[in-house]
């Protein structure tokens, strides 16, 4: 094999008389890089189609042009200015591969060498998930009439409740026990888990009062906050990224971990006084 290669090597050197070798090198070093991305190899830039106007206009929408990055990473919920980004291949113009970024989040992620660069592909989608979520829960919370309830209950105890809306209550507390049990079973809520409580507890201001609501909002973020920080800390720890902000997360996570732990109890004494029987 080999004697074959450097054989062909003198025919081709023999025949083209411009053949230079110290070229040939330089060129199977490019082709090394290029196939070799791991070598910290800046991938050359392939053109990039552009997305058609529904798919701006969908992730325009649904982010309310907050940055995924500037959200997740630095709890930044301002609307920036910036451009819709390729998560990967760059010839996909599909919704699934595009994210709206910040303007200095957009230059970063697009020109970092794979080797060096933070936010994997994967991470981005995540994050942008988490986004959309977060935008979802703020627009519907926000957007909710005060309910009758939601009025303050001036003196003395909360009156028993009739049956029928005990009936409708009861699902809420339950479901928020429930949430709460699986987030501490592994402190790593799924995204999926975390809307669905969103979803199932959606009724509440209509049933309880405004304390309720809002906590159940607490909730709601806090878990948000915790999966997006066990993603940063994964994806940090497999490049060993920063190690300060490392520890800074290992901090965080801590911390809402054990604010979890204690929200059974919570949980029985706030929602007592709505659920008190004739
Ligand atoms: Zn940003």
């Amino acid at each position: 094999m080999l004697v074959k290669s450097s054989t062909a090597a003198i025919r081709v050197s023999a025949s083209f008389p411009h053949f230079n070798h110290a070229r040939k090198n330089q060129f199977d070093t490019c082709m090394h890089n290029f196939l070799n991305p791991s070598d910290g190899a800046i991938l050359p830039a392939m053109p990039r189609k552009p997305f058609p106007e529904s798919v701006q206009t969908e992730v325009l929408v649904r982010c309310r042009r907050r940055c995924a990055l500037c959200f997740c990473l630095d709890q930044d919920l301002d609307e920036k200015e910036g451009q819709l980004a390729h998560i990967d291949a760059p010839e996909d113009a599909t919704l699934g591969n595009a994210a709206w970024l910040c303007t200095k989040h957009h230059a970063r992620y697009d020109s970092v060498s794979l080797q060096t660069k933070g936010y994997r592909p994967s991470e981005l989608r995540e994050y942008q998930q988490i986004l959309f979520a977060s935008v979802e829960s703020f627009e519907r919370r926000g957007s909710k009439k005060r309910s009758p309830a939601g009025k303050r209950n001036v003196g003395g105890k909360r009156p028993v409740v009739a049956l029928e809306v005990y009936d409708r209550r009861l699902p809420i507390y339950q479901t928020t026990m429930q949430f709460v049990r699986e987030v501490v079973s592994d402190l790593r809520p799924e995204l999926k888990l975390i809307m669905r409580f969103f979803a199932d507890t959606d009724q509440a201001l209509f049933l309880y009062d405004d304390s309720i609501a809002g906590y159940l909002d607490e909730l709601f973020k806090k878990a948000l906050r915790l999966h997006t920080v066990d993603l940063m800390r994964t994806s940090m720890r497999t490049d060993d990224r920063e190690p300060d902000n490392f520890m800074a997360l290992v901090k965080e996570q801590t911390a809402l971990a054990s604010w979890f732990i204690d929200q059974h109890a919570e949980i029985r004494a706030r929602f007592a006084p709505f659920l008190r029987m004739p």
